[in-house]
């Protein structure tokens, strides 16, 4: 992780720019993949698992009585903390939910919109040594609140043909129907197209690794809705003098440890504190089962130093972080400035961890500089907002003239007639 002091706005681009993802070759592997689910279902499902998990799963599907081996699996302390981060995650979720107003535009003319659940939605969920169960729980509570009637989810199963009992606990507790042992671009095209036995959901959520991302952007041309583009994981730290050394490299370091290719930056006026951290990166990073993967992170990563806290405010809009820091006493002034984040940590004790998993705000956030027009996962994506409208006679009258006058300067004689045959005297 390098110090780069007072640089000229002209460098600023240069050292915002993220780890290069060059998704073309990737998407030569995953089309072959696609067509093979599209045109052979499970059977192409089973030989995909062989070939990449090196397994050959019985059922695809995972049989009721796994859930209930899964539960007795869990021990007690991981499963509270499941139900608390549940708890919060839920409470926070159901205040998106808005009543609708209906309004009245013109006397007799009322329209209003309507909130109605996506019915078939699939969730993606990535296997690997470190099993993202809190990922199960941040895409399943929104779609159960939601009122999605199909929920399922798929993941790839272990070397033995299982899957981690920590996801399927959450998948039970959060309203999940269907999981089925299935992963990787495969597990994306069966979402898509449907097989014998996954059905075909109408929006797909979830990370993956480059394979899934490719294969999720492939079927959205088309086939399905995705919640949005995913890349690698990323924090920046906004501190000041009245920031602690060893809390900003414990959440440097919390983010680091995602992913070789992810990238934290810090941006600080404070020499002192710069240098501090950096101290306390190297002595943390030591003692983490992950510090190959954090050091390789931190490669991409760099600590910048600027004049004031305005340069920095416009630095981090620049770079439009998933997860942002304010570790400032005067974070709720500095918050106001925030205008490209996915999610925003205020204050000295808001670790980005608490978000992660706990607090109950979303994890699933906008990668990449995505953060400039994306949010992060929210109720409204389980949703389509219906609107309707309702006119009468007299309604009808007082916007009739002028809907005539427009559709007969566009040229569209029928639209025009649809009016003027119901105000016929
Ligand atoms: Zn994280």
């Amino acid at each position: 992780m390098k110090i780069i002091r007072y640089p000229d706005r002209a460098d600023w681009p240069e050292l915002l720019r993220r780890p290069v993802m060059d998704n073309r070759s990737v998407d030569s592997i995953v089309m072959p993949v696609l067509e093979e689910v599209r045109k052979n279902g499970d059977k192409a499902l089973a030989a995909f698992t062989k070939k990449f998990d090196h397994v050959d799963v019985d059922t695809l599907e995972v049989p009721g009585e796994a859930f209930a081996e899964a539960e007795n699996l869990v021990d007690q302390d991981l499963k509270a903390a499941i139900e608390k981060a549940r708890e919060n995650i839920e409470t926070f979720h159901r205040m998106q939910q808005i009543t609708p107003a209906r309004v009245i535009t013109t006397k007799g003319v009322v329209c209003w919109q309507k909130a109605v659940a996506i019915e078939k939605v699939g969730l993606y969920i990535p296997g690997g040594t470190a099993p993202l169960f809190s990922t199960v729980l941040m895409l399943a509570i929104p779609a159960h609140i939601a009122g999605c009637s199909e929920i399922v989810l798929c993941t790839p199963p272990d070397k033995t043909g299982k899957i981690h009992p920590a996801v399927l606990y959450a998948a039970k507790v959060s309203g999940i129907t269907h999981v089925y042992k299935v992963g990787g671009a495969q597990a994306i095209a069966a979402m898509a197209y449907g097989t014998e036995t996954i059905p075909r959901v109408y929006k797909i959520f979830g990370p993956g690794n480059q394979y899934v991302t490719a294969a999720k952007q492939l079927v959205s041309r088309g086939d399905v809705a995705i919640d949005m583009p995913a890349g690698p994981s990323e924090l920046a730290v906004v501190a000041d003098e009245s920031a602690t050394p060893a809390f900003v490299a414990s959440d440097l370091l919390s983010q680091a440890e995602h992913g070789a290719d992810s990238q934290v930056l810090l941006f600080t006026t404070s020499s002192k504190l710069a240098e501090q951290t950096l101290e306390e990166v190297q002595v943390q990073v030591q003692l983490l089962p992950r510090a190959e993967l954090a050091r390789k992170a931190l490669e991409n990563s760099r600590i910048i130093i600027l004049k004031s806290m305005n340069d920095i405010m416009d630095m981090v809009n620049d770079y439009a972080p998933e997860h942002l820091i304010i570790a400032s006493d005067n974070a709720d002034d500095l918050a106001e400035k925030v205008v490209n984040a996915g999610s925003v940590f205020l204050g000295h004790y808001t670790t980005e961890s608490a978000g992660d998993y706990a607090s109950g705000t979303n994890h699933t956030l906008p990668t990449n500089g995505y953060a400039r027009a994306y949010n992060g996962v929210n109720l409204d994506d389980y949703v389509k907002k219906i609107t309707f409208q309702q006119i009468s006679p007299e309604g009808l009258r007082n916007i009739g003239p002028a809907v005539m006058k427009m559709a007969e300067a566009e040229e569209l004689k029928a639209h025009s007639n649809a009016v003027a045959i119901r105000l016929k005297p």
